[in-house]
């Protein structure tokens, strides 16, 4: 290539200029793996007459007219001609140079999408440059690359023509590991995907299952499995408390507890106590469906802490929930003579100074609350254990702060959300998993139904009928998540209109904007039976047990995610009486929607619904807003690369085990500067 002795020496670290850096590129060696998007054939030349309505062509003619016109709007038309044809180019924005090009006579090759328009077959916006009629086509696939304002694909090519002359291509991955994988060469794959050849097929590297493609998303799976497992390594070199004793205040609380243990709470007891007597930090994830009793052996590894003589945090993603759980313990852990103080974001200055004293002079050892606990200024004397419950529901960087927090404590994670095997192998795989795959004997299944808004009176009635038999109600308020004012307003109007038909019947309202001590009167009356229908939204989503509540209508259905349908579904049947969940809908479903509802309605199998929905969504939107703290993949693709995900974890092993050099260089050449850049 012509420009390769231009720019002989050129070195690879030195500096792009600034624009690039909206895309994540600061030097020259990032342009290595900044990989087109798409390609297009631009190696052809389409005879104007065999253009086809609605297809990416190139043409080649000559301008024969050329004007500006001002009906119905600014813009610039440009007719063209080879030997059997004539075609229109329209430009909507244009500038006065480019009208230039456009002068009668001159050779013009256009590059656009044709369509069918009121003066014959035009293109809008093509891509225009003058040529002479001797012009050579390139003979390969033209990159598309992820473009920015100020840096244009010309731009990028340029650099990376620059680049791919000097870059060192040579492979990280050892010869006996590529052969085994059976996977092209790194530099023949980079070349192959920024420079194809004259024959490569647009179809294989648009859909990017072409050999160079596999052995670019094998590299970075790769990458991402090295780094991960060497994290681990330096969390266990860090060191955590030995907390063993003598399991005395633990083999209490089980003694006080009016159930046993089920044979699958017992097993994940078991991992979890035995990870706490070891000299690194436990990073535990205790799965179990909602409802499947996580809660106690969070608080039987909390004994065992404070047996040990260190501290125990719990903490919860909402205030309700925190205090829930802040009640549960207290009435478990008091009567061992422990005590439990509170934290969360809206306690009063006072009361949270009370509890901060207690917790930096050991006189309380355990805490529950929200975030609010792990920030700055709370400080514990010796903490050992913390607890993080529904752990989906934080992001990766509250994660990683909680586990900045002072000496490294255990960590034990609990979710009801299952992660699916690809993301727990990826983005999770820095963490040990437990399963409760039982759920307490003596539940009775909860029945699902699926109703029509316009059955609303209807289900009115029933709603009065079961506040009128003693049992209790939920009434989950449609979710808005465009405005939170008008979220609150609509429960406001439910509780209204709801009090307002069923008469005799306590009815109250919970919902995010009340302050926690208002929201935690409501709940507790209505944990003590004193109110018959509560009114909420979703903020009685995750946790919420109160085993009398056995009818639930959720409004609105439709627009909630199955793991929040799966969730709040689960705050009934908890108890003996048969419950039942209702799902009221707003016709017309989307096809979507119906086969969300329909998933939903089908299984009451926590592992089933993640799944199913993430195929419907995908796993970018599974890990969703609250997980954009973790550095994304760019190519690879977790649901369609499962494969090679599989391969790359074995062959991270086998580094690690046999080619500590090799590992550094891959890692340098895929963790060098653009690493938390999302996927382009
Ligand atoms: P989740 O796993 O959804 O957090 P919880 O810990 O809230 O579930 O437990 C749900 C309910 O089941 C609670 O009322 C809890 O006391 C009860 N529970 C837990 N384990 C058992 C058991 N082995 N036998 C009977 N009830 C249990
Ligand atoms: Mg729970």
């Amino acid at each position: 290539m012509a420009t390769a002795d231009k720019v002989a020496g050129l070195d690879m670290a030195a500096p792009l200029p600034a624009a690039f850096a909206k895309l994540g590129l600061t030097t020259y060696a990032d342009l290595l793996l900044h990989l087109p998007l798409r390609y297009e054939d631009e190696t052809r030349i389409t005879p104007i007459a065999n253009v086809l309505h609605g297809e990416l062509a190139q043409v080649q003619g000559v301008v024969t007219h050329s004007d500006v016109q001002y009906k119905p709007r600014k813009q610039l038309v440009v007719r063209i001609a080879d030997a059997d044809g004539e075609l229109s180019l329209r430009f909507l924005h244009f500038y006065g140079s480019q009208t230039r090009q456009f002068t009668p006579g001159n050779v013009i090759r256009a590059v656009g999408e044709a369509r069918g328009g009121f003066f014959g077959v035009e293109m809008v916006h093509p891509r225009c440059r003058v040529v002479s009629a001797d012009t050579p086509l390139p003979d390969s696939l033209t990159p598309v690359y992820p473009a920015a304002a100020g840096v244009s694909q010309t731009l990028l090519r340029k650099h990376i023509a620059m680049m791919l002359a000097q870059a060192d291509l040579t492979d990280s991955l050892p010869e006996p590991l590529r052969e085994q994988y059976r996977l092209m060469r790194f530099g023949e794959s980079v070349l192959a995907l920024h420079r194809p050849a004259p024959e490569a097929s647009l179809a294989a590297l648009a859909d990017r299952v072409h050999p160079a493609w596999q052995r670019i998303k094998f590299d970075e799976l790769l990458a991402q499995q090295l780094s991960l497992r060497l994290a681990r390594q330096t969390r266990r070199a860090l060191g955590a408390p030995v907390i063993g004793g003598d399991g005395k205040l633990a083999a209490q609380l089980l003694a006080n507890l009016p159930f046993a243990l089920t044979a699958a709470q017992q097993r994940v007891w078991q991992e979890i106590g035995r990870d706490m007597t070891e000299p690194y930090p436990m990073q535990r994830l205790l799965q179990g469906d909602v409802g499947s009793g996580k809660t106690v052996i969070a608080a039987l590894a909390a004994a065992q802490a404070i047996g040990g003589g260190y501290q125990a945090a719990f903490m919860a993603p909402t205030e309700i929930l925190a205090e829930q759980h802040f009640y549960k313990l207290r009435s478990w852990f008091e009567p061992l003579g422990v005590e439990v103080v509170w934290l969360t974001g809206s306690l009063a200055k006072k009361a949270r100074q009370t509890a901060m004293d207690k917790l930096v002079s050991g006189e309380a050892m355990l805490a529950a609350g929200t975030h609010a606990l792990f920030q700055e200024q709370v400080a514990f004397v010796r903490l050992g254990l913390a607890v993080i419950d529904e752990q989906h529901r934080f992001g990766v960087a509250q994660r990683l702060a909680l586990r900045q927090k002072g000496a490294q404590p255990h960590q034990l994670m609990m979710s009801a959300t299952p992660i699916p095997r690809t993301l727990s192998m990826s983005y999770y795989a820095d963490l040990d998993v437990s399963v409760i795959d039982e759920l307490p004997p003596g539940r009775t299944p909860i029945v699902t139904k699926l109703v029509a808004d316009n059955r609303r009176e209807e289900l009115i009635g029933l709603v009065r009928d079961k506040c009128y038999s003693g049992a209790q109600v939920y009434w989950v308020c449609p979710l808005i998540e465009e405005s939170e004012k008008l979220q609150l307003q609509t429960a406001v109007d439910t509780f209204t209109a709801l009090s307002a038909a069923l008469p005799g019947v306590r009815v109250d309202l919970v919902h995010g904007r009340m302050n926690s001590a208002d929201k935690a009167a409501v709940m507790a009356k209505f944990a003590a039976g004193q109110v018959g229908l509560l009114v909420a939204t979703t903020v009685i989503e995750v946790g919420v047990d109160v085993p009398n509540a056995s009818l639930m209508v959720i409004e609105h259905a439709e627009r909630m995610g199955l793991a929040q349908l799966h969730q709040l579904r689960g705050r009934v049947g908890r108890g003996a009486a048969k419950s039942v969940c209702v799902l009221l809908y707003q016709q017309p479903l989307s096809a979507l929607a119906r086969a969300r509802l329909k998933i939903i309605f089908e299984s009451a199998d926590g592992f089933y619904i993640a799944s199913e929905d993430l195929n419907l969504r995908g796993p970018g939107e599974f890990l969703g807003a609250r997980q954009s703290g973790a550095p994304m993949l760019r190519f690879a693709d977790l649901a369609e690369d499962a494969d090679l995900l599989d391969r790359a974890q074995q062959a991270a092993d086998i580094m690690l085990d046999k080619y500590p050099a090799a590992v550094a260089s891959h890692l340098s050449r895929w963790l060098s500067g653009r690493q938390e850049f999302g996927k382009a």
